[in-house]
């Protein structure tokens, strides 16, 4: 219809994990899930949410990947450093080989695909596991390291991060240096082939990735969609690659 104005709503897939838990009616019961804070920072910044369950066929992970117009890669467990030629550590925590296995799946099939990639936590470890980059088990092996998981409520300012200039990241903040909160124990160490570093914690830690190119493909190691609502810039994050999948989008 003339001058009918057509608003873009992009379809973001949000992987999910599972949950095993051990109380209630199903003791050991594995459920699907994603933090709610996700879902609403993707509806926020005007796309349209699903979540995409755990699966191993990768014809049907094809399948949920041409779904959508981006994918969000979304916090959780440990990953299996098996899959990047380490043993175990004893500080390594859980893990769940289904969700490895689908997600470092979904990454690759993704990039193959070009479709945009925003990495939160976890998510920015999948991504560099699956170009084969490793990761520090547990942040202690960064001997002069800060506090990485802090005790304080979700959305609070953890530690600061330094910005490497010229990336998509400095062009989302416009800041050489910001605040962010922190959970994580494990952190990327040697970084994917094809993907550079765009922010680090004071101790060094590697806080982003991203690979430069045509397709938004960026990882961050906090979580902007916790801090949201008191700090609206961590919103500019999925401003921005909710933006990116608009331009790509068929
Ligand atoms: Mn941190």
């Amino acid at each position: 219809m003339e001058g009918e104005i057509i608003i873009k709503r992009p379809i973001i897939g949000i992987l999910t994990n599972l949950l095993i838990t051990e109380g209630g009616m199903f003791p050991g019961m594995e459920r699907v899930y994603v933090n709610y804070d996700y879902v609403q920072a993707i509806t926020m910044a005007g796309a349209v949410p699903i979540l995409l369950p755990v699966i191993s066929d990768e014809q049907c992970i094809r399948k949920q990947i041409e779904f959508v117009d981006g994918l969000l890669l979304s916090g959780g467990c440990d990953i299996n450093p098996l899959l990047y030629n380490e043993e175990p550590c004893r500080e390594l925590e859980l893990i769940f080989p289904e969700v490895d296995e689908h997600q470092l799946a979904v990454a690759r099939i993704a990039t193959d695909l070009g479709k945009p990639m925003l990495g939160i936590c976890r998510g920015t470890q999948v991504l560099n596991v699956a170009f084969g980059g490793t990761l520090y088990q547990d942040v202690l092996q960064v001997p002069t390291s800060i506090k990485h998981t802090q005790k304080t409520q979700r959305y609070v300012p953890g530690h600061t991060v330094n910005i490497v200039q010229d990336t998509i990241i400095s062009r989302i903040f416009n800041k050489k240096v910001i605040l962010t909160n922190s959970f994580h124990h494990q952190a990327v160490k040697d970084i994917a082939p094809g993907f550079i570093v765009n922010a680090r914690a004071e101790d060094g830690v590697i806080e982003g990735i991203e690979k430069p190119g045509e397709v938004f493909t960026v990882g961050i190691q906090w979580h902007p969609e916790m801090m949201a609502g008191k700090y609206p810039e961590m919103m500019n994050i999925f401003k921005q690659f909710v933006a990116a999948t608009e331009t790509t989008m068929s």
